[in-house]
């Protein structure tokens, strides 16, 4: 039986037509759903009693649990256990800044990339989510806050871009101007560079934005850091931005974690400057977050400071930010269930 939270308004509607329920219908639900965020058909009082039984026995509309709900103290940010209905554990963060609730949602149940710097690769690696799944994730959000996130990040557990079909399904649902009305340029998608993968999304929506996990210029040592180098490296990754630029309609992101005496040197930060230097896009440098059992530190206050300064020296935006969420394991790359 197909999930309610399939389908796209216009798709919603040629279904329920197709199954003989009136044209005003999938409206309604919609309505309901992603407005109001009623989550299931019993309560759609508005509807037919007759038809709310029509419906539970032609759609399923099972939700995932929130199982567990951790703030920080100091931001707000707001770490979700969320617990799918095989009872596989994943996690979602609301995260509160300058104004925006930014929703960084997972893509799998664990990870196969094995990244040496990532909490989440240390997880036995499940399985994708499906487009329910996706969609859970923001309306259990979304109910529990009261209010729709500003914006989303597709940044959490998991490699997005290996979930290519689920997550553009998504996004579609995602960006229905009659359901949650996220537009594009307020979702990201962050991957460590699955080249024709980011081909297609860009080719589906030209306005998202992207970020690259880049984390060492060097194959060698990306090689190592982020096995998937093996497949596509650093020359890849950026033959494929300055080739490609005409695809992004926004500035990708090339995103940089700085792990103490790993990727934190002077020669890794000229290299970073002189291959942004041929495009346009934004850097972002993030601390490492550490986590159990991982033999990296964060780069030292004064390193980070010169790395920086090396590419402020370039034309494009750099950005430093101090992860939320360190405190309940909550920040990029803590998430794999980890309590304090
Ligand atoms: N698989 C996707 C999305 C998940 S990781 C990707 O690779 O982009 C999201 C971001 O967190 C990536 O930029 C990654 O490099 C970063 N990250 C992973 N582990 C981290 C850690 N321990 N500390 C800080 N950032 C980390």
């Amino acid at each position: 039986m197909d999930s309610i939270l399939n389908f796209t308004n216009e798709e919603l509607k040629i279904e329920l037509i197709g199954k003989g329920y009136k044209k005003f219908r999938a409206d309604q639900i919609y309505l309901e759903i992603y407005k109001r965020y009623v989550l299931s058909f019993e309560e759609m009082t508005e509807i037919s009693k007759l038809d709310r039984k029509k419906l539970s026995d032609e759609f399923s509309f099972l939700l995932p649990n929130i199982n567990e709900k951790l703030s920080e103290k100091e931001t707000g940010t707001t770490k979700y256990s969320i617990k799918l209905l095989d009872d596989e554990v994943i996690e979602t963060v609301l995260i509160f800044a300058d104004k925006r609730r930014t929703q960084c949602l997972s893509s799998q149940v664990g990870c196969p990339l094995g990244c040496t710097f990532c909490a989440t690769a240390g997880l036995d690696y499940k399985r994708s989510l499906s487009v329910s799944e996706y969609i859970s994730q923001v309306l259990l959000i979304c109910k529990d806050y009261g209010k729709r996130p500003t914006n989303l990040v597709f940044m959490g557990m998991g490699e997005p871009l290996l979930n290519l079909d689920n997550l553009i399904k998504a996004i579609q649902i995602l960006i229905d101007p009659s359901g949650l009305d996220f537009g594009l340029r307020k979702i990201t998608v962050s991957t460590c560079g699955l080249l024709p993968e980011l081909e297609n999304l860009l080719i589906a929506f030209p306005n998202i934005g992207i970020a690259v996990s880049l984390n060492s210029t060097f194959n060698d040592k990306r090689n190592h850091m982020m096995p998937i180098n093996k497949k596509y490296s650093v020359e890849d990754i950026f033959n494929f931005l300055i080739g490609k630029k005409k695809l992004f309609k926004r500035r990708p992101t090339i995103e940089y974690v700085l792990i103490k005496d790993i990727n934190d040197s002077t020669t890794e930060a000229g290299n970073l400057l002189r291959l942004t230097g041929k495009i346009r896009c934004k850097i972002n440098l993030i601390p490492f977050n550490p986590f159990p059992g991982t033999k990296y530190k964060r780069a030292t206050e004064k390193k980070i400071s010169i790395f920086k300064n090396i590419l402020m020296t370039g034309k494009n935006a750099v950005t430093f930010r101090e992860s939320a969420g360190t405190d309940i394991f909550a920040a990029c790359g803590q998430l794999a269930r980890l309590k304090k």
